[in-house]
């Protein structure tokens, strides 16, 4: 069910453009939205959309992914292995502040007379840019146009080009580039467990500072978990304006000012370069050094050169990632087709921005849009974000799940501090320890062990990366089979079958249940997958497996172990309703009273205590529906009809990771309506804050999952039996035209799914068989195409 109805920006003022995120007019009551929709970052390093002068703002950050500050988890009542350290995004010295006066009034934009304005989030170049025209009180015009990156093929590197041009009359100019640490960050709201904590004391402690020249650097270091941080600015200005410049540097702010005598159509530029470096082992001094080098050789290139280098990240982007649709028909999903593809490119621009240059790092949930979720990875990345990664970008695919496996140390110490073998990931962390406080929704959900091993098979499948399996993956599998082995028991209530209780699973509204059938699904998968790993490699690659025995202390007896319990996993099964219940008890819950909840208390979990929430039939996210996805090949369409026709209405979808999902399988089960009211919410999440908490940040995983929508949806892709195949279902009346391209094995395969046939394109490589529905296709270099009528349903 999908509930809200939120405050539209006029669309005349946020129009539909294909390319790029306009807005036309400066609202401030849409403030905190345009801060989150029109961040930029590479993974790395992410900026707000704040106005270049730095306000009025709702949370003008600069985040850097995993540069976190620590603090005890108090609880009321303690209990053994409750984790004891709470760990949160910071807000980092922030750079992207340039003030401007005109004869020593300042460029306000709540009370400037704007004689126009244009600000545009450029998903083709990837920048923000920004173009006003104020007049002053005293009728001078003064025009700014600025242009800000941050870097992709530089990820400790952002950028501001700020022009400004006296129209009509002189004037007397400052331009004042700022650097500031330590600044109010976010604000958050009572009450809601999905934002931010908010540290009381100054979070960064100085280290280093100093100016000289045009430059400023500053260094901090936080408190407890002993990160060091330098940013360095430093500037260069060009105009025929005589001008002069002070400079200013204290402990947690830096100042370069430029007075500038302007003069009528004589523009001044001012380029502003911006550095980050991060470390936990190296000292200050050191940190201010290597910001100095990156500085160096970026000034020397100078900004075209950096936006040369960003357009052609783009470009390459695009290549391989731009989902295409046309001719849409606007009276079905009541958004035009260049709506619907600015939405689409919005949400895949964003997830590069979340996750490019996240090297030794996750993709939190917000991305670094936002502090919500205190800049935690979850589940997110592996189930929503990576199957996006994986076809078209898959070196960032690797590098996540290389980052996974560096989290292993911690997560055998955790799985054995609870009391089982093997190991067992946090469900929600930054630096691989669990930081989840409340163990019922968080803890509890073992089942992301099962969703990092499913991202890895993907990824293995999708690029032959058997490199990686061997020498990585196989060691994360044999640690979480050995902790599903240990998790469950062969139980005689069941028939003998091997139980997997006291999990959550998915759905956050049931906590703490036995035999939850999306886990048990999917711990299934994981220990088939390990079995078969194992035996490979074993088979293949001796060195290889001894490395994985030595790493692993790997007893031969184990991999049938693992069989075994696959085999016998138990998978429960409602015989009268003929479906999968969610978990043992779900079926003798007391269904919600969904007629007497007012539309304003969704969702529930900001208006009802977890008891009332628990003990009744509703469900916060798609769950049983999400295995009927992931594990698409094992259901037939009628047992998803019948799943997904009992489970919709016991829906909340108040996780914004559940419309996507049921979108795909209303797709597949024929139900047109239901995918396209899901659909539009899920491409809409941010877009049209469906949610209405975009001013937390992007919803990162809901992006993730529009694309998956577009291709395991409309598409009719599969993969989940190891072969790429399509059987592209679309309903008769539906004139719409869908092309993605796929990077598979090193290839480029392009589809497009039209009104009468399907075509398949080899645009990069030399031959790659597919399988239309269940057809198989050679395309090669030769012959790259290859056209088959849709089957129509
Ligand atoms: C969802 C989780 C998700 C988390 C972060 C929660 O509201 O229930 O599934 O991992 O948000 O996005």
């Amino acid at each position: 069910m999908i509930h809200h109805e939120r405050l539209k920006p006029p669309s005349h003022d946020y129009p539909a453009d294909e390319w790029n995120v306009v807005e036309k007019a400066f609202h401030p009551e849409f403030l905190a939205q345009s801060e989150t929709m029109l961040a930029l970052g590479n993974g790395y390093l992410g900026m707000r959309g704040c106005p270049e002068e730095g306000g009025p703002n709702v949370e003008n950050t600069t985040l850097i992914n995993g540069f976190y500050e620590t603090r005890p988890i108090v609880y009321g009542e303690e209990a053994y292995g409750f984790a004891k350290t709470g760990q949160t995004i910071l807000g980092v010295t922030d750079s992207k502040t340039v003030k401007l006066f005109v004869d020593d009034e300042p460029f306000w934009l709540p009370n400037a007379n704007l004689l126009s304005y244009d600000r545009r989030l450029n998903m083709k170049s990837g920048t923000l840019d920004r173009e006003v025209l104020w007049e002053t009180p005293a009728g001078k015009q003064v025009l700014i146009t600025s242009r800000r990156l941050v870097s992709f093929a530089n990820r400790h590197v952002a950028a501001i080009s700020y022009r400004v041009t006296l129209l009509n009359a002189t004037a007397s100019v400052v331009i004042s580039s700022e650097t500031a640490a330590n600044e109010p960050s976010a604000h958050t709201e009572a009450n809601d467990p999905r934002q931010t904590r908010v540290f009381a004391e100054r979070a960064l402690n100085h280290r280093a500072g100093y100016a000289k020249d045009r430059r400023i650097v500053l260094c901090h270091e936080t408190e407890k978990s002993r990160l060091t941080l330098t940013c360095a600015t430093d500037h260069s200005l060009e105009t025929s304006c005589a001008h002069a410049c002070k400079i200013a540097c204290t402990e947690d702010f830096g100042q370069v000012a430029f007075t500038i005598d302007a003069r009528p159509g004589c523009p001044i530029d001012l380029t502003k370069y911006i550095v980050y470096h991060t470390s936990q082992t190296a000292s200050a001094e050191e940190l201010c050094g290597r910001a100095e080098w990156t500085m160096d050789r970026v000034m020397s290139q100078g900004f075209q050169q950096l936006l040369a280098s960003q357009e052609q990240y783009m470009d390459d982007f695009w290549r391989r990632s731009d989902v295409r649709v046309r001719d849409i028909r606007e009276e079905r999903t009541k958004r035009s087709t260049v709506e619907i593809q600015q939405a689409i490119r919005f949400n895949l621009f964003h997830i590069l921005q979340a996750s490019a240059r996240a090297e030794d790092a996750g993709v939190p949930a917000k991305g670094l849009t936002g502090q919500a979720y205190e800049g935690h990875y979850f589940w997110d990345t592996e189930i929503y974000v990576l199957p996006f990664l994986t076809y078209t970008s898959p070196r960032i695919a690797k590098n996540l799940l290389t980052f996974r496996h560096k989290m292993l140390p911690q997560a055998r110490a955790r799985a054995k501090l609870l009391g089982h073998r093997g190991a067992m990931f946090p469900w929600r962390t930054i630096s691989g320890e669990e930081a989840s406080a409340y163990y019922a929704a968080g803890t509890a959900q073992y089942h992301i062990n099962a969703d990092i091993m499913y991202a890895l098979r993907k990824y293995v499948q999708a690029t032959g990366d058997e490199p990686f399996l061997h020498d990585y993956g196989a060691e994360m599998l044999v640690e979480t089979a050995r902790l599903w082995l240990d998790l469950g028991f062969y139980s005689a209530a069941k028939g003998g079958k091997f139980c997997i209780n006291s999990v959550t699973g998915p759905d956050e509204y049931n906590t703490v249940v036995n035999n939850n059938a999306y886990t048990n699904l999917m711990a299934r998968e994981n220990l088939r997958y390990a079995a078969q790993t194992v035996e490979a490699v074993r088979a293949t690659n001796p060195e290889a497996y001894d490395a994985l025995v030595r790493k692993t202390a790997l007893e031969p007896s184990e991999v049938e172990g693992w069989t075994r319990a696959a085999e016998s996993m138990y998978v429960p099964y409602d015989e009268k309703l003929n479906i999968i219940p969610q978990d043992d008890s779900f079926l003798d819950r007391e269904p919600w009273d969904f007629r007497n909840t007012p539309r304003e208390h969704y969702p529930l979990l900001l208006f009802y205590h977890p008891l009332n929430i628990y003990r009744k039939q509703v469900i916060k996210q798609a769950d049983v529906v999400l295995a009927m996805f992931l594990l698409g090949n094992s259901f037939s369409v009628e047992a998803k009809k019948r799943n997904f026709e009992f489970y919709d209405p016991l829906t909340t979808g108040d996780s914004s990771l559940s419309s996507c999902v049921e979108a795909i399988i209303a797709a597949q089960v024929g139900d047109t309506e239901k995918a396209i009211e899901y659909g539009m919410a899920a491409l809409l999440m941010d877009l049209a804050d469906v949610g209405g908490n975009v001013k937390d940040g992007c919803h990162i995983a809901s992006m993730g999952g529009t694309w998956m929508m577009l291709t395991y949806g409309l598409g009719g892709m599969r993969d989940d039996d190891g072969v790429l195949s399509f059987s592209p279902r679309r309903a008769p009346e539906d004139n719409a035209i869908l092309r993605f391209p796929l990077t598979y094995r090193g290839q480029m395969l392009e589809v497009e799914i039209g009104l009468q046939k399907v075509e398949y394109t080899l645009r990069e490589g030399e031959s790659l068989v597919i399988r239309h529905e269940t057809e198989e296709i050679r395309l090669t270099r030769e012959t790259p195409m290859a056209v088959r009528l849709v089957s129509r349903s």
